[in-house]
């Protein structure tokens, strides 16, 4: 008997554990690496859009997430011209499942579950390194072993140690986005609708994440940002739906400015690159975890119908640069308009908010 191959995945996120309960699909021993001491983590909220549930329905997770979160129907969007609601059903149509809102932490725990009963070897506290030695061969290490393993897939997040080392030229840009996020137990939004108002800089909003918490967002350039203290005291004032928030105690959960990586990375050396260390990109798509989870489905794929381990790495590459190049286009392009301040000068109308969505998100309707 044969054993079977042996898949050693770094870093416990969304990217990690997707793409070794994707590995453990395929019939592959997999391994989880991740440096912090558990794989819970806290955070706020995620909006999974359809193209995430359908990759997580791929490792049998879609129903747990729709049952832990809350589905998602409208987005309405306001500014100094006006209100629209866009229905994210009709911008999504023809998926097989809908935007979802849950919490981080609900998330983690789901696919700690899932990673423990599927038998996948989990090391926590444990940091991977990577060295170039000699011959400038790659060498990826863990407690001062070397990583026994066929393949070894990068999951690191957007800094990733594995990638700078082995792709240097993969690298790290600042989006010159600042963004905020709490976490309420309250509903002040109702549970389906999904809403952002913009104001001078900043746009605020939120959304339902499922146990009648609700997910609460600040974003707008750092320029506008660098007294945060005062930001947010100016934010309170702006926004009631923050100040309401605050005042039902809501949690701030995380501030700071975001970064992407361009170009993007998909393998090097044997080793493939998932998430946010092969693709990080401006959460303005809200797609960067979806993307993500996509990732390891389609890596196990890839690899499962290819006649060699790096066969299916470069298929891999093949199935996804292009997909995630155009999302991380349209966030660059909504970064840029972002950053701009300038306000708009014809009201949004729902017609043209709904094609604009539609034309976005409708190539992620089709399969991986
Ligand atoms: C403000 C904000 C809002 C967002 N909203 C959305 C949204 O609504 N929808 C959406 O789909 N996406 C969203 N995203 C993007 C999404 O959060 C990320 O794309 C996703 O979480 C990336 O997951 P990851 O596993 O690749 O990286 P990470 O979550 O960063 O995980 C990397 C893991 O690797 C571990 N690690 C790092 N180095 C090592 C090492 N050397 N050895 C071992 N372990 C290591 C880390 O501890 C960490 O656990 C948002 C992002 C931001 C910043």
């Amino acid at each position: 008997m044969t054993a079977s191959p042996r898949v050693s995945v770094i870093g416990g996120g969304i990217a990690g554990i997707t793409a070794a309960l994707a590995f453990r699909g395929i019939g592959w021993d997999a391994e989880l690496i991740e440096r912090r001491p558990g794989l819970q983590a806290g955070g706020a909220g995620i909006v999974l859009h359809p193209n995430a549930m359908a990759a997580l329905e791929h490792i049998g997770l879609a129903e747990a997430v729709l049952a832990a979160g809350t589905v998602l129907d409208e987005l309405v969007l306001e500014d100094d011209l006006g209100v629209v609601s866009i229905g994210l059903g009709a911008v999504w149509q023809g998926s097989c499942f809908p935007t979802v809102g849950v919490g981080r932490a609900a998330l983690m725990a789901l696919l700690e579950q899932a990673v423990r009963g599927a038998g996948i070897g989990v090391r926590t506290g444990v940091p991977v390194e990577a060295a170039l030695g000699a011959g400038s061969l790659l060498e990826v290490q863990a407690e001062g072993a070397p990583l026994a393993a066929d393949l070894v897939v990068a999951a690191d997040g957007v800094a990733s140690s594995i990638r700078g080392v082995a792709a240097p030229t993969c690298a790290v840009r600042p989006l010159g986005l600042w963004w905020a996020r709490w976490l309420v137990d309250a509903s002040p939004l109702g549970s389906h609708r999904w809403s952002a108002r913009t104001a001078g800089c900043f746009t605020a909003g939120g959304y339902a994440v499922g146990g009648g918490q609700t997910h609460l967002f600040l974003q707008g350039p750092a320029s506008c940002a660098t007294d945060v203290s005062g930001t947010l005291a100016q934010a309170y004032e702006e926004f009631p739906l923050l100040q309401d928030g605050v005042n039902a105690g809501a949690e701030l959960i995380h501030q700071g400015v975001g970064h992407s990586v361009w170009p993007h990375c998909w393998s090097v050396a044997g080793i493939a690159f998932v998430g946010d260390a092969s693709h990080a990109m401006s959460p303005t798509t809200s797609e960067g975890g979806g993307l993500a989870i996509e990732d390891g489905v389609a890596l196990a794929a890839s690899v499962a119908e290819s006649p060699s381990i790096a066969q299916g790495l470069q298929d891999y590459e093949g199935r996804r640069a292009q997909r995630v190049r155009r999302m991380a286009r349209v966030s660059e392009i909504q970064v840029r308009s972002a950053l701009s301040g300038k306000p708009r000068s014809r009201p949004l109308g729902a017609k043209a908010a709904t094609e604009y969505m539609r034309a976005m998100y409708q190539p992620l309707i089709e399969t991986l």
